[in-house]
């Protein structure tokens, strides 16, 4: 459905660190009429170059209501590879709603020589592989997931997220680090020395602006147990914004 003026409407699922590069090139086309969606998961989201609206939908029926009285004609999920749910809310409302609907991709980390990786499913997976020793673990997996490690307290975590999480989610040793990449390696490198850090434990989020904490502990010879991101299901991939951005237009008059 295009506009009066001619603009065809799109929503874009936002999330992952190249939404906002995205929101900032579709801001500047002037035959896109955007919207961007939220979580609404950090305190201080940082500002957006879009229209933007903040919230979850209610499922993937809310999201197909939303896709069909707003008119959406495309959809492009912008989220994080580990948010699963949204990610198939958006496939069966796209569906649902007649919306092409493609997902912005972001190939997740390989190893390199050097790297000492325990590749794990889960978070729950990743907390087994600690092992029953007590160890000083480096762990950023973004708040929601630390609480998982209230499972092996004899271990040390110094925990790094974007918001604080739950007190009751917190390990009994723990020390809480409130920060946003990106990271430089040689701070990264710093850190973990200070605190002694035996293991770092990670989502394998991919890209590049969570990547020093692989470099940093490859430097330092220290173990990472990396979680490995979901499947991300039978979606149109598309490998960067440029790619995105034709999607988005893809049909329109020059
Ligand atoms: P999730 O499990 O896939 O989604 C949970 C619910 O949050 C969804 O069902 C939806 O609620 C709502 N939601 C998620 N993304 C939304 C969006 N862009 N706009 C509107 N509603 C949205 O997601 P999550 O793992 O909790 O992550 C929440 C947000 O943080 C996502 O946008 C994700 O991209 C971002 N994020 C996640 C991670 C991670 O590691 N999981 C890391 C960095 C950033 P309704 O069902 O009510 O629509």
């Amino acid at each position: 459905m295009e506009t009066a003026q001619g603009r065809r409407r799109v929503l874009l699922l936002g999330g992952a660190s190249e939404a906002r590069a995205l929101a900032a090139r579709v801001a500047g086309e002037p035959r896109l009429d955007a919207v961007l969606s939220l979580a609404g998961r950090t305190s201080a989201p940082l500002a957006q170059p879009l229209p933007t609206r903040i919230g979850g939908f209610g499922g993937a029926a809310g999201l197909a209501d939303y896709l069909i009285r707003e008119r959406i004609d495309r959809v492009i999920d912008a989220t994080h590879p580990f948010a699963a749910r949204i990610s198939a809310n958006a496939r069966e409302a796209c569906g649902i709603a007649g919306a092409p609907l493609a997902r912005l991709h972001r190939a997740p980390w390989t190893p390199r020589p050097g790297d000492r990786w325990t590749e794990v499913a889960d978070t729950d997976a990743a907390v087994r592989a600690l092992g029953e020793s007590p160890r000083r673990v480096f762990l950023t997996i973004g708040r929601l997931g630390v609480g998982a490690f209230l499972a092996a307290p004899q271990h040390f975590y110094l925990v790094r997220s974007i918001d604080s999480p739950e007190p009751q989610h917190l390990p009994p040793r723990c020390e809480v680090i409130l920060a946003r990449g990106p990271f430089a390696a040689e701070e990264e490198m710093a850190l973990m020395r200070a605190q002694r850090i035996d293991v770092l434990v990670t989502k394998n989020s991919g890209g590049p602006l969570t990547y020093a904490k692989i470099e940093a502990a490859r430097a330092l010879g220290l173990e990472v147990v990396i979680v490995a991101p979901p499947a991300a299901g039978d979606v149109a991939c598309l490998e960067n914004i440029d790619a995105a951005l034709a999607f988005l237009t893809e049909g329109l008059a020059p």
